[in-house]
Formats: structure tokens, sequence, C-alpha cells
């Protein structure tokens, strides 16, 4: 048994010590399952051990990774209660899938990392990117503040019925971006709203932007109540001002425009509707960070958020229980149903391409 080391001191995550720069780093920290383990140990319990079933705070590392609880005498794995819990899929596989999602500049489609992992199943690679996001998801976020532009968008395929506001069958999305002066975007929030009417957007509102910050939207006549009282409202109507409409808001239609062609792109198109918040929150989580200057801090934040996220199951994970292309997207030999990849850390002779036979 070892005893607790010094709490961290650092408030910000320093690079190269408290997470990879870079690929090479990353592989040369995180080689085995064991590496793995420990880091998440120091992650969840950087400023002293806290037991997850009784709260009391002494306790021993024992040798195989577990911390014995010197007050209700449980032995517990840094992995209990997160979104590791129980998970059959080594840890080496489920730091190489959260380096992909985050180091790649577009994240990483499900049949990318089912491909290049080696998962037994295209579900396994599914369900690990859908835990992620939830991960992110559930994390709490900093307000956006100072001048925001907030509008909403229409996400959905080719369907007939009404366009814009009111849509039938497709997906209303509200977007708010922080304006940075002089030019430029800060961050950005996007969540599915059921109408354009003025609770619906003072909730959002209210939810995602410090009160006294200043709104710039359009004319639509929500708006004006929606921000009374707690925030400056700048209403810009698009047919009056003689100008289109990505002139007037320029920063909602940029962030829509990069989602959806995000979701073109690396899912191409064929995200389920029902997760469809959780692909805009794994957008947001991406697109507010996009001038860290090293992408492991990314990583650092996501295994942060998946060891404060409580396990999820498969089923939950599943919006739709029965999706139209079920068969198509979950078809897997029945040799590999069910199988978990295999841990990243296998050992192999040095130089193998040397010492092949013929
Ligand atoms: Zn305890």
């Amino acid at each position: 048994m070892e005893s607790r080391i010094a709490p961290s001191q650092r408030k910000t995550p320093k690079a190269g010590v408290d997470y990879p720069r870079n690929y090479a780093e990353f592989m040369a920290w995180f080689s085995d399952d064991a590496a793995c383990l420990d880091y998440l140990d120091w992650i969840r319990w950087k400023d002293g051990f806290e037991c997850p079933s009784c709260h009391g705070s002494k306790g021993w590392r024992m040798k195989n990774s577990k911390w014995w609880c010197d007050a209700c005498r449980n032995r517990i794995s840094p992995t209990a209660g997160t979104i590791f819990h129980h998970a059959r899929t080594p840890l080496t596989v489920w730091f190489a899938a959260a380096w992909h999602m985050t180091s790649a500049k577009n994240g990483v489609s499900a049949k990318t990392l089912h491909r290049i992992l080696g998962f037994g199943s295209y579900p396994t690679a599914w369900a690990m990117l859908h835990r992620f996001r939830c991960a992110i998801s559930n994390a709490g976020h900093d307000m956006l503040s100072g001048h925001v532009e907030v509008d909403e968008t229409v996400f959905g395929g080719v369907r007939h019925g009404k366009r814009g506001r009111g849509a039938e069958g497709k997906v209303l999305v509200a977007v708010a971006v922080e304006l940075l002066s002089p030019k430029g975007f800060g961050r950005c929030r996007l969540q599915i709203i059921p109408n354009a009417e003025t609770e619906t957007l003072k909730v959002f509102i209210q939810t995602h932007i410090k009160a006294g910050s200043c709104i710039h939207t359009d004319g639509l006549t929500s708006y004006p109540s929606a921000t009374k009282d707690e925030y400056i409202h700048h209403g810009t109507s698009i047919s009056g001002s003689g100008k289109d409409a990505n002139e007037v808001l320029p920063g909602v239609h940029r962030v829509a425009a990069l989602v959806k062609r995000w979701l073109m792109g690396t899912h191409q198109g064929s995200f389920e509707e029902g997760h469809l918040q959780a692909y805009l929150d794994e957008f947001a989580f991406r697109f507010n960070r996009r001038k860290s200057t090293h992408r492991g801090m990314l990583f650092f934040r996501l295994i942060e958020q998946c060891v404060a996220m409580h396990p999820i199951r498969f089923h939950e994970l599943v919006a739709n229980p029965k999706p139209k292309n079920e068969k198509q997207e979950f078809a897997v030999p029945s040799n590999l149903r069910n199988k978990a990849p295999p841990s990243l850390d296998i050992s192999v002779p040095t130089h193998p391409w040397r010492s092949a036979l013929p």
C-alpha cells in the first residue's frame, strides 16, 4: 500500500505534464492499460482521495491500483462509478479513441474508429463515441457574455413542408455565438428547441448567456420580450436592412454552416435525429477550444469529463431503439458480435520485420 501523494497545486493544466502535447507523448505515456488507469486515478483524485460510497477522505492505494477506504472498508477502482465502470474495452483503446476524437480537427466517425482501432464490432465503436459525447454534454459550462448573436437554424434532410421556423419534421436549433472585438468569434452554444416562441428563446438565452450581455438578433418578434429586463437587445430586421441574413448575423451563420458541413463530412450526414444534441455538443466542445495551442488539452478535458460522468448502458445510448437503418448500420458478423477489442498494449518482438521468416 502507498499513501496519497500531495494534491495537485496547478490550477491550469500544463502541457507535457498534465496532458500529452502531441502524439509521440501520448504513445509514450499510455502504452499500457495500467498507465491509463493511473492517469484516471490522478485525474479523479487530484485533490486527494474521496470515497464514492461514504465520501470519506482517508484511504490507501493498494498494489492492484484500487483504493482501500479507511471508513467503509470498500475497495474502490479509479473507474468505479465513471463512464469506464465495468467496461470490457481495455483502457488503452478508450484512450486511443479519445485521442483520435479530440486531436483530429473534425473528430472521428464510428466507422473510422471501428476500422483503425480493431473494434470487434461497429456498435462498440459507435457506443464509445456516444459515451464520450454524453460526458461532453453532461459537463457544466461557463456562460457566454459580452456581445452575443442569437438565431435559430433548421437541421434535417430534404423533406416536404414549410421552410424555416415551424417547418414540420425538421429540427429547430438555437445558436448563440460570442462576438469578439475588433473582429472574430468567441465561444458558441447550440441547443435543440421545440419552437421559436418567446418563452423557449428566453430559457435558451438565460441558460447560456450571462445577464447584462448585449444580444444581437434578427427582427423575430419573440426576441424583444425574451430579452427584456435582463439583457440589452439589438434587433435588426433582415428585410428592412437591405442586407443578407449572413451579413446581419455573421457569427451564427458561420457556426451553423460549420456544424452542417461537419455532419455532412465526417459523419456523411448519417446522424440519428435523436442524437443530434450530442453531436451539437461535441461540435461546440471542439469549436470552443479551437484556439488551444495543444490538442492534448482537449483530450485532457474529455478524460476529465468522462471521470465525472456516471456509467451509461448501451440501451440508454440508443435514442430510437429501432432505427430504420438498423440492419445496415448494425449488421455485425456473428463471430465478432459482442467481442471487446483487444488491448493496444501488446508485446511484440523488437523489429518484427527483421525476424519474420520468409
Ligand atoms: Zn468509503
